[in-house]
């Protein structure tokens, strides 16, 4: 069975949460694993809003020391030591987090229930971080005002699916069977070739999700997230503010559309607006003219790979 890899939006604004939208944060469940990518404030409001069963996150990531993308994190921490959490927490995010986040609780004399680790991202390179049973996270260098990583998460290679069918009206040795599983055609003592192309499905797949939070448009992306099947791509701008997004080391959703193009990603989804639009149509139809599979992301919506 191909375990459930999608995406849900928890927040999807820049600098100031208005207009019912929220700081950055995302969900990404594949098969029973959840993964937060970036905490901004009220995180875990949003996450009980749109009801994700949030002990059950394992690995947290944050792009950059920018508030709107981890100030929600010591509210997050506090609520699973009142919850009495006891599983193990993994943190990855930039040099400097685990100072900010230790000192809180230091000075609040708070002693955590459960272990939690930090792990420095490095914002100069494209480097594997997490290996998980049916993906890899990998982190790679963004363009901003602050060391700043994206998070790439790639499903690893699935196993063939054996064509029943075929098995029983040609039966197969279990050596055979364990080799086509394995993905190895197999050759029995008498030569009998039994091939992975007559007794097995085609290979799902590997389904792959890139997150760019915050950068000033940069071709150079498009290494790292080449042909991936869903892009989130920052679209702080429209065109008509494009040197307040060079200024300010931010895209607009044109730039973001560019990217998507010239990385040949399958879909766009845009997120990190700023508070000086209120509707948000506009952007998308300047986004559309240059990567027309293009969405704009919502609240409390998922997105399925
Ligand atoms: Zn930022």
């Amino acid at each position: 069975m191909i375990p459930e890899f999608e995406v849900t939006i928890l927040g999807n604004t820049s600098s100031i949460p208005v207009h019912g939208r929220n700081h950055t944060s995302q969900v990404i469940r594949y098969g029973q694993e959840l993964l937060l990518l970036d905490c901004g404030e009220g995180t875990q409001i949003q996450l009980r809003k749109y009801k994700v069963k949030s002990s059950r996150i394992t690995h947290i990531f944050i792009s950059h020391l920018h508030g709107d993308h981890y100030l929600g994190l010591v509210g997050l921490l506090s609520s699973y030591n009142l919850a009495k959490r006891s599983k193990p927490l993994t943190i990855f995010g930039p040099q400097g987090l685990d100072e900010i986040i230790i000192t809180n609780f230091r000075w609040s004399n708070t002693k955590l229930g459960y272990p939690l680790t930090f792990i420095k991202t490095d914002p100069s390179g494209f480097n594997l971080v997490l290996n998980l049973p049916g993906i890899d996270v990998f982190s790679f260098p963004m363009k901003h005002r602050l060391p700043t990583t994206g998070f790439l998460i790639k499903e690893k290679p699935g196993y063939r699916s054996l064509i029943k069918e075929k098995l029983r009206a040609s039966p197969a040795p279990l050596e055979a069977i364990q080799s086509l599983r394995k993905g190895e055609n197999y050759k029995d003592s008498s030569g009998k070739t039994y091939s992975l192309e007559e007794y097995t499905y085609p290979l799902p797949p590997m389904r792959t999700y890139a997150f760019c939070s915050d950068t000033i448009f940069d071709p150079e992306l498009a290494q790292y997230i080449s042909g991936v099947d869903l892009l989130y791509h920052e679209s702080t701008f429209m065109d008509s503010d494009e040197k307040r997004a060079a200024d300010t080391f931010h895209s607009t959703s044109s730039q973001a559309a560019k990217i998507a193009n010239m990385s040949g990603v399958k879909k766009l989804l845009l997120g990190h607006f700023s508070s000086r639009y209120v509707h948000l149509e506009p952007m998308l139809a300047e986004a559309q003219v240059f990567f027309p599979e293009t969405i704009l992301s919502e609240e409390g919506q998922t997105y399925a790979l």
